[in-house]
């Protein structure tokens, strides 16, 4: 596919992004051998990843969603995230992976994971797309990831500038 004109440079292309999920397929199911697990993840970049991310798996799994208002570019309240569509089903006894898109300052998934956290699930890990650990703020447990990135905006796959550019099959750094 040709870049957008907006696009710097491509990161990761479709083959490589097919090849590594493939990889981290393989990778959870050796991990939940023996188990179901419950991906769930946080609409709507994320949906991209996860439904790869699915068809890589060879356990049972089940999928959940939820929405959240992110302030974080908010001075006032950085990192301040609401939970705008919650999850439909419960999760407790379940082995729960946080599906996430992409990880910046750790802030968005270190909230989740606390609010989670305490509906009892039997596990919880962390699965992220990609990870932007310069940028990093918080710890935050990163049990699988596919890409490692530099502090860079990127879009593609899922990601988007504006609700744009999620359908680019690759992923890919904006002009500045
Ligand atoms: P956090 O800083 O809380 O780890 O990440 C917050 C959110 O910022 C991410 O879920 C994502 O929506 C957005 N984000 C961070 N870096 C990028 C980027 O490079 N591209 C896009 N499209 N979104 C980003």
């Amino acid at each position: 596919m040709i870049p957008a004109p907006e696009i710097e440079k491509i990161l990761f292309t479709e083959e490589q992004i097919q090849a590594r999920i493939q990889e981290l397929g393989t990778e959870i199911s050796e991990s939940y051998a023996g188990r179901e697990i419950k991906l769930i993840s946080v609409l709507k970049g994320s949906i991209f990843f996860l439904t790869a991310l699915t068809r890589a798996i060879s356990i049972p799994v089940k999928m959940d969603f939820l929405a959240i208002s992110s302030f974080g570019s908010s001075r006032a309240a950085p990192g301040v995230v609401r939970i705008s569509k919650d999850l439909d089903e419960s999760i407790e006894g379940e082995d729960v992976l946080l599906v996430e898109d992409i990880i910046d300052t750790g802030l968005t998934v270190r909230y989740l994971l606390h609010t989670l956290a305490g509906r009892q699930p039997n596990s919880i890990a962390v699965c992220t797309f990609l990870d932007k650990t310069p940028r990093r703020l918080v710890q935050v447990p990163v049990r699988f990831r596919c890409f490692e990135i530099p502090d860079r905006f990127v879009v593609g796959f899922g990601l988007d500038h504006n609700q744009l550019y999620r359908n680019l099959p690759y992923v890919a750094v904006m002009k500045p």
